[in-house]
């Protein structure tokens, strides 16, 4: 009985979450879809056909690519995890060891199976609409790095969880403060020593925009000089600014092809970004997070503990009741995504707004909403329920309505 409800369960979430991709494409790029109001001025009928054949071309890859991945999620479930189980037990005696095999063996076919929609994804699609410039020496350095720190980083980490829920059969509460000391460990290692892997990062050149920004910070009454460009033009022409990292790795980043806007619609990005950092929306998303995890983990280790996963697929070793444990759990968490999603857009919409008030304007910070949304071929018209279900931001047009009206 348990399979049926298990596989029900796993099978609604992808099926929910493949239908509205579909629906979000056949909504979007419908001709009765007219460009909004708020970008006539910017965006000609050319863009728009343009950004509604960019979305179908990746809707189509994005619903071949998750096809497979029901399939193959199937297929370990029933026939492979327990395969698995039995081939790890044979090779090692060491019960951690056998565990880092189990998700090293699982970890090497997910990454060949989405390496060839990865490669088309870059050198095909991202190259028909011009954003592409990264090269396959840089495409198989960054697969080589990545395999490398996954290693350095994991290996010693799922060691530790191994070993916690076989020492300790009440392991939930150790296994989560695992988890959460690792999060914030990684947004404060990442910005210093991850992500110069895989770019360049360097202080602002422009003499000029350096000094409008430094009285910006100061109009804003905020200590911060870790302001980077990144060379982001090294992999994609599409454009974006972000804030990262905790305590002193705290920084913004500009992606270098940012460069070529305004200076005033950069400091409106940036201010955008300011407003992220002054009103605590790090340390708000961390929090959130933590008891997202504390609960999450805590229903997986009910999952756990009862005997529904072995005797549902014949598995006995801690590392395959962990899978499935955390299969199920998290396709029904995944249920929760809008919500978790409408947090993160009151930030976006109160950081636009901060931008608004320390620049005394909307004007750039509209402006350069319209140039990233032509630049990067965004969608203009997403289904609402797709926005509701995944967007992190409000659309473009919601954020330049909002801008417009307070
Ligand atoms: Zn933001």
């Amino acid at each position: 009985m348990f399979l049926y409800i298990f596989l029900f369960v796993f099978l609604v979430k992808e099926l929910w979450d493949l239908i509205l991709t579909l629906w979000n494409k056949k909504y979007s790029t419908s001709p009765r879809v007219k460009i909004p109001e708020v970008f006539k001025d910017r965006i000609s009928e050319e863009d728009f056909e343009k950004s509604k054949n960019y979305l179908i071309d990746r809707t189509n890859l994005e619903v071949i690519s998750h096809i497979i991945d029901i399939i193959l999620s199937i297929i370990l479930i029933l026939l492979g995890f327990p395969y698995f189980e039995k081939l790890v037990s044979s090779l090692s005696k060491s019960y951690i060891l056998q565990g880092l095999l189990f998700f090293g063996i699982f970890g090497l076919i997910n990454f060949l199976v989405s390496l060839p929609f990865s490669i088309y994804s870059t050198f095909v699609i991202e190259e028909r609409y011009g954003f592409n410039t990264t090269t396959p020496k840089v495409f198989i350095t960054d697969i080589i790095k990545s395999i490398i720190i996954s290693i350095i980083l994991g290996v010693p980490i799922l060691s530790l969880l191994l070993w916690i829920i076989e020492a300790d059969p009440n392991w939930w509460w150790k296994f989560a403060l695992v988890i959460i000391v690792f999060e914030i460990f990684i947004s404060w290692l990442y910005p210093m020593f991850i992500a110069p892997l895989f770019n360049k990062f360097y202080p602002l050149e422009d003499e000029e925009l350096r000094n409008k920004i430094l009285s910006l910070l100061e109009k804003a009454k905020f200590k911060i000089s870790n302001i980077f460009v990144m060379d982001a033009s090294r992999r994609t022409k599409k454009v974006n600014a972000y804030l990262t990292g905790i305590g002193n790795s705290r920084r913004v980043v500009l992606f270098d092809t940012i460069l070529s806007y305004t200076h005033d619609e950069i400091l409106a990005v940036l201010a955008h970004e300011l407003g992220h950092h002054v009103k605590k929306h790090i340390p708000k998303i961390l929090t959130l997070s933590i008891l997202f995890y504390i609960a999450y983990i805590y229903f997986v280790f009910l999952i756990y503990k009862s005997p529904l996963i072995s005797q549902t697929f014949n598995v006995e070793k801690n590392f395959s009741l962990m899978v499935y444990s955390f299969i199920f759990i998290s396709s029904i968490a995944y249920f929760i995504n809008p919500i978790i999603n409408a947090f993160s857009r009151k930030f976006e919409y109160s950081a636009d707004k901060f931008s608004k008030e320390l620049l005394g304007t909307e004007e750039p910070l509209i402006s350069s909403l319209k140039r990233l949304v032509k630049e990067n071929l965004a969608n203009l018209n997403p289904l609402p329920l797709y926005r509701i279900w995944h967007y992190s931001h409000p659309s473009p047009e919601e954020r330049i309505l909002a801008l417009k009206k307070e």
